[in-house]
C-alpha cells in the first residue's frame, strides 16, 4: 500500500505483504520502519529492503504483540536500528512474551480465552529497548519529522506515530480489514481506548493507517468515535 507523500515530503508505504502492516517511513534517505510482522516474515522483509535499498535506522513499535515485535531483534542486531517503545512494554519486549487481550465481542472474546491456553505459540525473540518513553517521543532524531505517543487500550503500551501532522499510524489502535468498521476486535480496555481513539483524532490527522487492513480516513475514524461514545 502506497506510497503516501505528506505535503512535507515525507514518504510512506507498506514494505511488503507480512502478518501486520510494516509501515516504511523516509525523508531525504533516511529512514525508519514501524513494526516488524513475525519471525516467519523475515525473509520476505530482508529481500523487500535489500531490492528497495533501505536500511531501517530505527524500529517503532506500536507494540509488542507477537505479530508486531517478532522480527525487532533482528532488525536491531541486522540493521543496527534502534528500538522505540513505550515504557509500558519494556518488559514485555525483554521477554518476547507479550499477553494478548480480551476480544471486545463474543467472538473475539472465545478467540482470545482459546489463545491464553496456547501462550507459548505467542513467545517472539526477546529485544532490548534502545529508546522508551512515558507519553512521547520526538522522531526528529532520525530525520523524520513525527512523533510517537501513548494512546493505550489495545495493550498497556498502546501507541500512534504521527508524521507531519497529517498521517498517523495506530497500530492496532485501528484497524482497516473491515470497512466502516475501525474499532479493533480485541482490546485490553475497551473504555481506555476509546479514550486514546479521542486524542488520535484531535491530532488533526487526515489519514489512518492501521495495523491489519486498509488507511481508514478521517471521517470514518468520527463517526464510528461518536457511535461508541454515545453507546
Ligand atoms: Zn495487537
Amino acid at each position: 500500500m502506497g506510497p503516501f507523500t505528506t505535503p512535507h515530503g515525507t514518504v510512506i508505504f507498506r514494505l511488503t505483504p507480512a502478518r501486520c502492516n510494516i509501515w516504511v517511513v523516509t525523508r531525504n534517505s533516511r529512514t525508519i520502519i514501524i513494526d516488524t510482522g513475525i519471525s516467519f516474515d523475515r525473509a520476505r522483509i530482508e529481500h523487500a529492503l535489500e531490492r528497495k535499498a533501505l536500511v531501517p535506522e530505527a524500529v517503532i513499535l506500536t507494540h509488542t504483540h507477537f505479530d508486531h515485535a517478532g522480527n525487532a531483534a533482528w532488525l536491531a542486531h541486522e540493521y543496527g536500528a534502534e528500538v522505540v517503545v513505550q515504557e509500558a512494554e519494556r518488559g514485555y519486549l525483554a521477554a518476547g512474551d507479550t499477553p494478548i487481550p480480551e476480544g471486545t465481542h463474543a467472538v473475539t472474546r472465545g478467540l482470545a480465552s482459546l489463545g491464553k491456553k496456547v501462550t507459548t505459540m505467542f513467545r517472539y525473540d526477546p529485544c532490548h529497548a534502545d529508546h522508551v518513553f512515558k507519553e512521547r517521543f520526538d522522531l526528529n532524531r532520525f530525520g523524520i519529522n513525527g512523533y510517537i505517543f501513548h494512546t493505550p487500550g489495545h495493550s498497556p503500551g498502546g501507541s500512534t506515530v504521527v508524521i507531519d501532522d497529517v498521517m498517523a499510524v495506530a497500530g492496532d489502535s485501528i484497524i482497516g480489514t473491515m470497512p466502516g468498521k475501525p474499532f479493533p476486535p480485541f482490546a485490553d480496555d475497551v473504555d481506555l481506548l476509546l479514550k486514546s481513539w479521542g486524542r488520535i483524532i484531535e491530532t488533526g490527522c487526515e489519514s489512518f493507517l492501521p495495523g491489519h487492513g486498509k488507511p481508514v480516513s478521517r471521517e470514518e475514524l468520527s463517526v464510528e468515535f461518536s457511535k461508541k461514545f454515545n453507546s
